[in-house]
């Protein structure tokens, strides 16, 4: 028998002030028993209880956009998505939203097409890529309203690969856990020299286990230098300095 997962519509209402609709619910129900069932052959993620799924992965990947991004058409990437997160929640939550969903692994990204069959799903398009090679390709520079990123490098990278796809007066969501007064100093001079700024903080409590989430918001002000980003693998080894 398939786990089942809570529903728990009080505590998305009391957090968030949202809850999903019953079609959200069944699609959240699908997604976990997908990964639950190729976490077997391939190592998706460690969080497979019901209630942590919930949290850690349902939960989160919403609280950073709901009440906060409420437009009706955007474009939006998740870069490092994973096994999908925290693209795919947020993709079920606004099916009008067109969602690349890009990983270098590309076992990962076969996943998220079966996925994307199995489930009918018209709004997502996986995407086997180094995040470096899509920021200097014209076909994804600059064109994006919104980039996901959660636990993929440093913040300073996050924002290098980030920053390039967006197009100018859009947003970047960091999904970071403990942050600190120097990380928000040296993000904003690494952000300025990549056309951005840091537009707002959000700290949260996790409502289950109580965990750190600061949700840090990058806007692009002016269009990103050529030089950014930098080759495979540069921008983690040798990040850019404040
Ligand atoms: N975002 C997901 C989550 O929070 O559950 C997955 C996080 S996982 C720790 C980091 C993912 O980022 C991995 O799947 C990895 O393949 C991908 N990744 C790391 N660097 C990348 C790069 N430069 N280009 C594309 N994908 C990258």
């Amino acid at each position: 028998m398939q786990e089942q997962l809570p529903t728990l519509e009080q505590l998305w209402l009391d957090t968030l002030n949202w809850t999903p609709s019953g079609e959200v619910l069944c699609q959240f129900q699908k997604l976990y028993e997908l990964i639950l069932e190729k976490n077997q052959q391939l190592n998706l993620t460690k969080i497979t209880q019901p209630l942590e799924f919930w949290e850690k992965h349902l939960w989160d990947s919403l609280a950073a956009v709901v009440g906060v991004f409420e437009q009706q058409k955007l474009k939006a990437i998740d870069i490092g998505t994973g096994a999908g997160f925290p693209g795919l929640p947020i993709s079920f939550a606004y099916p009008t939203w067109q969602l690349t969903l890009v990983d270098s692994t590309k076992k990962k990204v076969n996943f998220l097409a079966e996925l994307k069959e199995k489930m009918l799903l018209k709004n997502i398009e996986p995407l086997a890529a180094r995040i470096e090679e899509l920021g200097q390709d014209p076909l994804y520079r600059e064109q994006y309203d919104l980039v996901l990123i959660r636990a993929v490098a440093q913040e300073s990278a996050c924002a290098e690969y980030a920053l390039p796809l967006l197009k100018i007066g859009g947003s970047a969501i960091l999904y970071r856990g403990q942050w600190s007064e120097d990380q928000t100093q040296n993000l904003c001079q690494v952000s300025a020299k990549l056309g951005g700024e840091i537009n707002s903080l959000k700290s949260l409590s996790t409502p289950v286990s109580g965990s750190t989430r600061n949700c840090v918001y990058l806007k692009k002000t002016k269009s990103t230098s050529l030089e950014y980003p930098r080759a495979i693998g540069v921008p983690t080894h040798s990040p850019l300095l404040s």
